[in-house]
């Protein structure tokens, strides 16, 4: 058989996989371990709106992986089944996920979502928020109903809009006759709270419901369920599960990160041509997945810092990898801003972008003195050579295009 041949027949023949959409984040697992207790809470919760009772606001934090969104989504799918069970109609649950970009940007596209999902429909711009406020509880005021609404990650829409549309948000109630909304915040970010105004903080939190991370063991009893609809019998070797939860458990028991790395171990596993998946396919699979979130990371960045870090690569490249000084890189960026026609900033704010690389594990700086001449720092490119091609050329494509 030659090269391609193998090649293609790698690719005919998926001899690992069985399916596996089950390993994707958004597969809605038949049953979900290790949740029981966060489940039966959230249902609590909600239940009164079974009976046409208000619902408290509910507050669901923890870090990612840990299971909230899926949750609570199970929760909401069982309600809406009892709800048709008993034939009446007077339950609504509605979902937004706040990450998702022209959904949640301003207080008006989240209304507007709202309204498209709940049957109404307003032009995507261009209204006043007031009176996009008005058509909404003209939509949902019709009739007696209950509404819970649930905001994931609330915590982006926040840091787009401020906190003030939570509060105009759980305030409605007063203007509704018929209806009424509860809101069900979820959020990454367990400091979130924290930030926020007392009365948002008060208003949202009638109830609060943490999700603690998965352990290990808990971690391979989820990885276990699911690999066993996701692969053919027999194809996962002995201890790749608990590597992958281990990996996983370290990145704070993250249940998306141990299923990912399994996903990706697969697909390793299958390119190479092997029958079976290893222990060593985790290891490559981890090393992967870190890549694609550092690029990811800064292929995310404003352009401004891609300048920056366009000028630390190119001083690296030139100085073979010997440390490399702020004022250098000042230097550098200066010209290449000069170059591309772009904005200059004080070497001030060039210094809490270094910081910001320092802390994403882009860069090491260390500061040292040089006597009279002051401080400096010493900066270290941390990117691995692959890392810095791809990179280069994500910065590069942002840059010059
Ligand atoms: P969060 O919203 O807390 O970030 P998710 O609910 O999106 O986390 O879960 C992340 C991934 O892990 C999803 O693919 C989800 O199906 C899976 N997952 C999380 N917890 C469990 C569990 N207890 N059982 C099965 N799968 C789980
Ligand atoms: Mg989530």
């Amino acid at each position: 058989m030659d090269k391609l041949d193998h090649i293609f027949n790698s690719f005919v023949s998926t001899t690992l996989f069985r399916n596996k959409a089950v390993l994707q984040s958004n597969y809605s697992p038949d049953t979900i371990p290790h949740r029981d207790d966060q489940i039966a809470s959230v249902a609590a919760i909600l239940a009164p709106a079974l009976r046409g009772e208000r619902v408290s606001n509910l507050f669901v934090y923890g870090k990612t992986g840990t299971g909230k969104t899926l949750s609570v989504q199970r929760v909401g799918q069982r309600l809406l089944a009892k709800v048709a069970e008993l034939g009446n109609d007077h339950l609504r649950f509605v979902y937004i996920n706040c990450k998702l970009k022209k959904v949640a940007d301003t207080e008006y596209r989240i209304l507007a979502e709202l309204i498209n999902i709940l049957g109404g429909s307003v032009p995507s711009t261009g209204l006043p928020t007031d009176t996009v406020y008005v058509k909404f509880v003209e939509l949902i005021d019709k009739r007696k109903q209950t509404l819970l609404i649930v905001l994931d990650e609330i915590d982006q829409a926040v840091k787009k809009i401020s906190d003030n549309f939570i509060y105009n948000f759980t305030r409605l109630n007063t203007e509704l006759n018929h209806a009424q909304i509860s809101i069900i915040g979820i959020s990454n970010d367990v400091t979130f709270m924290d930030h926020l105004d007392p009365r948002v903080r008060s208003s949202l939190g009638e109830e609060e419901l943490v999700f603690p991370p998965y352990n290990a063991i808990q971690l391979q009893d989820i990885l276990r369920e699911r690999a066993g609809h996701a692969f053919q019998k027999g194809v996962v070797e002995e201890g790749v599960i608990a590597k992958c939860a281990a990996f996983a458990a370290r990145e704070h028991g993250d249940a998306r990160r141990a299923l990912d790395l399994l996903r990706v171990a697969g697909e390793i596993a299958e390119r190479e041509g092997n029958k079976n998946i290893g222990i060593s396919h985790i290891d490559i699979a981890n090393q992967k997945i870190e890549r694609d979130k550092m690029l990811d990371i800064i292929e995310s960045e404003p352009k401004q810092f891609q300048l920056v870090l366009s000028a630390i690569l190119s001083l690296h490249e030139r100085q073979h990898g010997k440390s490399i000084y702020t004022g250098d890189v000042y230097s550098a960026y200066n010209l290449i801003c000069e170059k591309t026609k772009n904005d200059v900033l004080t070497q001030r704010r060039v210094s809490d972008i270094l910081a910001e690389f320092d802390m994403l594990g882009i860069i090491n700086t260390r500061v040292i003195s040089k006597g009279r001449q002051g401080r400096t720092r010493d900066i270290r490119l941390m990117l691995a050579p692959p890392l810095q091609t791809k990179a280069k050329e994500i910065v590069e494509k942002a840059i010059y295009s």
